[in-house]
């Protein structure tokens, strides 16, 4: 039974449109330092994806970049035939925990009227839709009574549900979460697996950056094991095998080079 009303927030579903994201041909680097290598690979919504790898394998860069916040690329991002600039409203980043700067006081119901602020238009007018659909993003996520409180003050279960309301109220169709279980208790983790999966049935898609290995197909219809480059890509009930873990968490080269 579904814990979250999310099917309340509709976000347009034309059965005509290309709802796919095809990266082509990726190469991302840091100066010098070859982060991600000729990676490729396209899926359509609907799935929750989990980005497998060890660390410094490309997994944050890989979602940064497709949440446009890379710009030192080759190769091609496309979501509906679109370029990503194109369609930026529906695309949401949803940062690490320890990434966000958790003393600036910023409100729960703060963070997820941003998730509008693509949908004001160019005059920036707050209209009573926005209102309405920030009020059931709050509440498809059952954080209402948080709405007032400051983000530093929640535990770190509250500050996912937060961030997956601004991407709701923003009424993205990809989320890209950059390790949410990290550092929640066993019941919290729970819950936001079951959340994601929830968001992955109504028709979103779901990027997430994962380490822990044991939860992968409890959580993950699909994988991309990533070690660099694409190691696998597929129905996690055929492409997680002791082979393609073996190949993704081989020794490799330290920050290889362009
Ligand atoms: P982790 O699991 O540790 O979070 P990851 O798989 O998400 O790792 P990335 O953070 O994408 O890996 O890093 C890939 C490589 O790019 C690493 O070698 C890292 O040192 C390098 N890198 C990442 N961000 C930067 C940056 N801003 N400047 C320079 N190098 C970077």
């Amino acid at each position: 039974m579904s814990r979250f009303p999310i099917t309340r927030l509709g976000h347009s579903h034309s059965p005509e449109a290309d709802h796919r994201l095809r990266v082509e041909n990726l190469h991302v680097h840091y100066g010098a330092i070859c982060a991600l290598k000729d990676v490729s690979f396209e899926i359509g919504c609907g799935h929750c994806v989990g980005l497998i790898g060890q660390n410094g394998a490309g997994k944050s860069t890989l979602i940064k970049t497709i949440a446009g916040l890379n710009r030192k690329l080759t190769g091609s991002v496309t979501w509906r035939g679109e370029a990503l600039a194109q369609v930026k409203a529906e695309v949401a980043y949803l940062p690490q925990i320890d990434e966000m700067d958790s003393f600036f006081p910023l409100t729960v119901g703060g963070l997820v009227e941003m998730g509008r602020y693509p949908h004001l238009g160019a005059r920036g007018r707050w209209r009573a839709l926005d209102d309405e659909v920030v009020a059931a993003a709050l509440s498809a996520l059952k954080m209402e009574e948080f709405r007032g409180r400051r983000l530093y003050q929640l535990s770190g279960g509250q500050l996912q549900r937060a961030q997956i309301a601004r991407a709701l109220a923003q009424e993205a169709h990809i989320l890209l979460l950059d390790e949410p279980f990290a550092g929640l208790d066993e019941p919290s983790q729970r819950l936001l697996g079951d959340l994601l999966r929830e968001l992955a049935e109504n028709g979103r898609l779901l990027l997430v950056c994962h380490h822990d290995l044991k939860a992968v197909p409890e959580l993950f219809d699909t994988v991309l094991m990533l070690n660099r480059q694409v190691v696998a890509f597929g129905p996690t009930s055929e492409v997680f095998t002791p082979d393609n873990l073996a190949n993704t968490f081989s020794a490799r080269e330290e920050d290889p080079h362009v």
